[in-house]
């Protein structure tokens, strides 16, 4: 967005902007936020990263869906202090950057990732020389408008390849690591973590990354609708001090026809992955200004007996529906290689995101697509799913959806 475009995106961004400058973490805490005195939903919570100086809002903002500059500048008016970019999420580091030129940087936490400017995904992959890793991170600070990350992420661990030891050389690449080095001590990355929604070894990617002393803080899908082996990674995290961000923690965000409203539901989702004790903060795809009245009010809430009601709920109508990211156990199952979870996960993106275009993209780009699953005789996948799912019809949905000629 031009500066031009920018100013004339409205008074309230410019209000925005005014009381943000000054703004620090601290002053939020105070609740002495612009947001706070119109009357709107701050956040109450700061938590610190791990072993890391920076302190997170519990509440943050995912942005793979960013629409503009003066949403990042409403967010902070409303004291989230924490950004999670990526070069593969559209236009958001650009708008992230048209943001920095009105904000304090030392007041916002920008995250992003080892990944180039395409369509999503786009990580780099291992193997990748260090000039590619160091010029990643350095393409994203020119987008970013800034002189440095907080924390650069290895991303989506269990994405680029199905083989546990092939994601593991990506995790731990010499190339990367030494690039991440220079970085650091150039002043232009501060800390290092590593991100999973699967498909495929989530849970075994997460425990490496923890168990190698490498990473300060990991990013992992976690939601109530849970993993079993989530709760020991994220403990083994904290006894050594590496943070932990939740993402993927509405569990699918389907479009609601239950006794509650879709506000209530995002709040006590939060509320649920927020009272673990080894999770500092969580990011979630923000999209409108509606967003942030609804998932803002989580900040700083206990879990009560009633969020519980409504996760139960949730769970009792969609629990058979909604495939869990990063779970991946039906993959093998299918003998014409389909990508199921990949395939699902970016049906979410299309049907219950509202990020259709990067779904799109996204799926153009699998190499084994669900085409199959049309003419599939013997879907043996169905069964192999521990959940109940109906993997085969719920795959020719997602091909129709994501696929402009079906
Ligand atoms: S369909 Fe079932 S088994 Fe397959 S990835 Fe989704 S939740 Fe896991
Ligand atoms: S429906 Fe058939 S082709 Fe499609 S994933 Fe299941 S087993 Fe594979």
């Amino acid at each position: 967005m031009k500066r031009r475009d920018f100013l004339r995106s409205g008074v309230a961004a410019v209000a925005a902007t005014a009381a943000i400058t000054g703004l620090g973490v601290e002053a939020a805490e105070q609740g002495q936020s612009q947001g706070q005195a119109q009357g709107q939903s701050v956040i109450k919570r700061y938590n610190k990263i791990g072993k890391t100086d920076l302190k997170m809002s519990d509440i943050s903002f995912g942005t793979g869906s960013l629409p503009s500059a003066s949403m990042v500048l409403r967010a902070v008016d409303r004291g989230i202090n924490y950004f999670d970019t990526a070069p593969d999420y559209g236009h958001a580091e650009e708008h992230i950057g048209e943001a920095m030129k009105n904000l304090r940087r030392d007041k916002v936490i920008i995250a992003s990732k080892f990944c180039n400017p395409l369509a999503y995904p786009a990580h780099l992959p291992a193997g990748s020389t260090k000039e590619q890793y160091v010029k990643a991170v350095e393409d994203s600070l020119k987008r970013l408008k800034t002189d440095y990350l907080d924390i650069c992420f290895v991303h989506a661990m269990g994405e680029m390849s199905k083989e546990l030891d092939m994601e593991k050389k990506r995790l731990l690449d010499d190339n990367m690591l030494s690039a991440f080095d220079s970085l650091k001590k150039a002043g232009k990355v501060r800390y290092l973590a590593a991100s999973s929604h699967g498909p495929t070894n989530m849970e075994d990617l997460l425990m490496a990354a923890v168990v190698s002393g490498k990473f300060d803080l990991i990013m992992p899908s976690f939601n109530f609708l849970k993993f079993p082996k989530l709760p020991d990674i994220i403990k083994e995290a904290k006894g050594k001090g590496v943070g932990v961000v939740a993402m993927k923690t509405l569990a699918g965000a389907k479009e609601m026809n239950l006794d509650f409203k879709t506000a209530d539901f995002a709040q006590s989702a939060f509320k649920w992955v927020l009272k673990h004790p080894e999770v500092n903060g969580l990011v979630v795809t923000m999209k409108n200004l509606s967003d942030l009245d609804n998932y803002i009010p989580a900040s700083g809430g206990d879990f009560t007996a009633r969020d519980q009601k409504v996760l139960d709920a949730y769970a009792r109508a969609y629990g058979h529906s909604y495939c869990r990211t990063g779970c991946g156990q039906c993959e093998d199952a299918c003998a014409r290689g389909v990508e199921i979870a990949n395939t699902l996960r970016y049906q979410m993106y299309f049907k219950d995101y509202g990020m259709e275009k990067r779904a799109i993209l996204s799926y153009s780009a699998l190499s084994a697509k669900a085409d199959a699953c049309l003419t599939c005789a013997a879907p043996t996948c169905t069964g192999a799913c521990p959940y109940g799912l109906p993997v085969a019809q719920m795959l020719q949905a997602a091909h129709q959806s994501l696929t402009l000629y079906a």
